[in-house]
């Protein structure tokens, strides 16, 4: 196992070239694009790791699992009022749709369905971002995870457009919290610093019927699991779903710090990271890892539990 995925990272090297870092708050656009990171966790709790795989890196979107997951505990189906479950269509930051549905967001993997979510968790927890650090920390079995400060204030500076999204909700009822304290709750769970084997290991309950090893405990029911891991192969990867799913086929979740973590129901997880995106906002290299991983998994005769 641990020498093929040396090879997948050798082979996803050659994407390096392509695509661009994130560019829409400073502290994102400062990040070497040739950072590249891979690992592994089956379900029996063993670490595989290649290139940069212990670097942490800004988690963004990845964060909305973690989101949902935690809303869906405290809300069950009570949630799907405020936000919908079908693929957007969309790019992750269009406001178009959210006029037209009046303020329902399509889905909670998108900013505002994410962003409703964040209301939702908002009204539950006295500090919902403390709370979600601390879930992840448990989860990973790593109490070094931090929120990185630069990034969740550059966020905030620039933060107009997911603002905007915000206030619509605001305006249609959607959101029953302060938009400043939602808006910030938000960039602050974006903002959290992961590596590699750290989202590999925290996001493992999704392959595991909801047991969180390394939390020692089950963290959701096999049915919550079952449905997170729905939404992530049809609305994880934004407007590029369809593709995605195409060519990989794995439950997966993308965020623009490059990162992407993607699930093999009943075996193990895995997360590929490099910082250069594509149009939709998806990692290129990291997509390619996933893609060569998927394709040679089983052919490759690799025995994992
Ligand atoms: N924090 C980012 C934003 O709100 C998350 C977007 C993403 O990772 N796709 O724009």
């Amino acid at each position: 196992m641990q020498a093929w995925l040396e090879s997948i990272h050798a082979r996803a090297r050659s994407r390096l070239g392509s695509g661009r870092v994130a560019s829409y708050i400073p502290a994102l656009a400062e990040q070497d694009p040739e950072r590249l990171g891979f690992a592994v966790c089956t379900n029996d709790g063993t670490l595989y790791a290649a290139g940069d795989a212990e670097t942490p890196f800004s988690i963004q979107s990845i964060a909305k699992v973690l989101l949902l997951t935690l809303a869906l505990r405290v809300h069950g189906e009570a949630l799907w009022q405020r936000v919908g479950l079908n693929p957007s269509g969309m790019p992750f930051n269009s406001l178009a749709q959210l006029e037209a549905e009046r303020g329902k967001p399509r889905n909670p993997f998108i900013n505002a369905g994410a962003i409703a979510v964040t209301d939702r968790l908002v009204s539950a927890f006295a500090t919902p971002d403390k709370h979600l650090q601390d879930v992840a920390r448990r989860l990973a079995g790593n109490a070094r995870i931090l929120i990185d400060d630069e990034v969740l204030d550059s966020e905030w500076q620039h933060r107009s457009r997911n603002a905007a999204m915000a206030y619509l909700m605001k305006a249609f009822g959607n959101l029953d919290n302060d938009v400043d304290e939602v808006l910030r709750t938000y960039f602050s769970c974006c903002a959290l610093a992961m590596s590699c084997t750290d989202l590999a290991v925290a996001m493992n309950f999704l392959a595991a019927d909801g047991e969180a090893r390394a939390m020692g405990e089950r963290f959701v029911s096999p049915g919550l699991t079952r449905r997170i891991n729905a939404i992530m192969a049809t609305c994880g990867m934004y407007d590029a779903a369809g593709d995605f799913a195409y060519r990989v086929g794995l439950p997966a979740k993308s965020g623009v710090g490059g990162g992407i973590v993607a699930v093999v129901p009943g075996r193990m997880t895995v997360c590929a990271w490099s910082p250069a995106l594509d149009d939709n906002g998806n990692s290129v290299a990291a997509q390619y890892a996933l893609e060569l991983f998927a394709e040679e998994l089983d052919p490759a005769g690799i025995s994992v539990p």
